[in-house]
């Protein structure tokens, strides 16, 4: 009846959110949604922060400009450099989630048609945007130490593809797998962008949820290092899973003319993101709560990281193989023989949820794979929640 956009004809939502209808049942223990714990919230240090804030209420309650307010992008400034980067207010734009960089990002930058690489597995709503712009996905495989730099430059060097617009990935504790890449590959890759002239786009929601092993520089930071790179690196970061997801402030830096462009794409979307948790997180920021709070994560982190991968050992043995992360909030698994989406229904009748592979994968599926986030549900529910997979896992073979 409606004459809709092309990408709107028969668009398929998140599939994610679409496990969400179960989560209402009473009793579901979730590994599913990329959920902060919000027992770990700082409720206390955001609630004076926010009272600080309205100190000065036109501030809170008044249009503000649109690439973010003045102080929230000093305290962003001040904490990219803790993080290694040096970069100008005009390299900087604050964002209603950094979920809002990447749809900016690629309303600038790609056309229908467009090659874009992305790891993969990927974050779904990456490959949900970029199908919306209509771009040309080609995905470049991953395994433990993230993307597989040397499959990148076989690929490039082929020919195979015409020039990619940008890479898209999670470095540091990728969403789905978990894996951080190591610092021999973020340099070649660095030098692979230089080389081919393309955007590496490096989403960094977690890498501050450390909690084992040594810390690698970011992209952004690793640039320092190798000439020209800086014009090739798009960088995302978040207060979404370090602070929290309601206040919806995420942050781009990019070459200031992209971010100019992208100021200007989103006159048009929000005319600037809510400035009420722009100065509650300013707030936050200067008064130091972050660095403060931020222990008190990671280390409930790791204790549920620890806990979900020794009960999975525990009960599934050799029928499952994964990694253990040493930060973020996800293990990524594969249980042999199995179709995680089949599986997926017998976890729901007892009563467990996860997310099947298949949501992370734009081509090549591997159906044996899941996510599992050990972030929102107690250390109990996790544990209680691997004897149900079990279960779901017997039932699904028959047992
Ligand atoms: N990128 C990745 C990899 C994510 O996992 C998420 C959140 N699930 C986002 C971006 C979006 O985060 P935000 O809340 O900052 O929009």
């Amino acid at each position: 009846m409606y004459a809709f956009t092309a990408p709107f004809q028969n668009p398929s939502g998140s599939p994610i959110r679409e496990l969400f209808k179960y989560l209402s049942e009473p009793g579901m223990i979730s590994f599913a949604g990329g959920y902060p714990a919000s027992d770990l919230f700082d409720v206390e240090g955001l609630q004076a922060a926010a009272a600080r804030a309205y100190r000065a209420p036109s501030r809170c309650l008044q249009y503000g400009p649109t690439d973010g307010l003045p102080e929230l992008k000093n305290e962003l400034v001040k904490l990219m450099a803790s993080r290694g980067v040096t970069c100008g207010s005009d390299e900087l734009l604050a964002t209603t989630g950094s979920q809002q960089g990447l749809d900016l990002l690629l309303r600038v930058l790609v056309e229908p048609g467009d090659v874009v690489l992305t790891e993969q597995p990927a974050y779904p709503a990456t490959l949900q945007a970029l199908r919306l712009q209509q771009a040309d996905i080609v995905t470049v495989p991953v395994d433990s130490e993230g993307l597989d730099v040397d499959a990148l430059a076989a690929l490039l060097a082929s020919g195979a593809v015409a020039r990619p617009k940008l890479l898209y990935t999670v470095p540091t504790f990728a969403n789905p797998t978990g894996a951080t890449l190591t610092r021999e590959r973020r340099i070649a890759l660095l030098k692979l962008a230089t080389k081919y002239r393309f955007l590496i786009v490096e989403d960094d929601p977690y890498g501050d949820l450390r909690f084992s092993g040594e810390p690698v520089p970011s992209m952004l930071a690793l640039t320092a290092e190798v000439e020209g790179s800086r014009d090739w690196v798009v960088h995302f970061a978040s207060l979404s899973k370090i602070v929290a997801p309601g206040l919806r402030v995420g942050w781009t830096i990019a070459p200031a003319e992209i971010v100019r462009r992208c100021v200007i794409a989103k006159q048009t979307v929000d005319l600037c993101s809510a400035p009420w948790t722009q100065a509650t997180a300013a707030e936050y920021l200067a008064d130091g709560a972050l660095e403060r709070h931020l222990p008190a994560i990671t280390a409930r982190y790791r204790l549920k990281c620890e806990t979900l991968c020794s009960e999975l050992r525990a009960q599934l043995g050799n029928a499952i193989a994964f990694h253990q992360p040493e930060g973020g909030m996800f293990v990524w698994a594969r249980i042999d023989g199995i179709d995680a989406s089949e599986l997926l229904k017998h976890a729901v009748e007892s009563k467990v949820v996860f997310v099947p592979g298949k949501a992370f994968f734009a081509d090549k599926l591997d159906a044996a794979s899941l996510r599992l986030s050990f972030a929102a549900p107690g250390v109990d529910d996790i544990r209680e929640g691997v004897k149900r997979l079990k279960r779901a896992h017997d039932a699904a073979l028959g047992r």
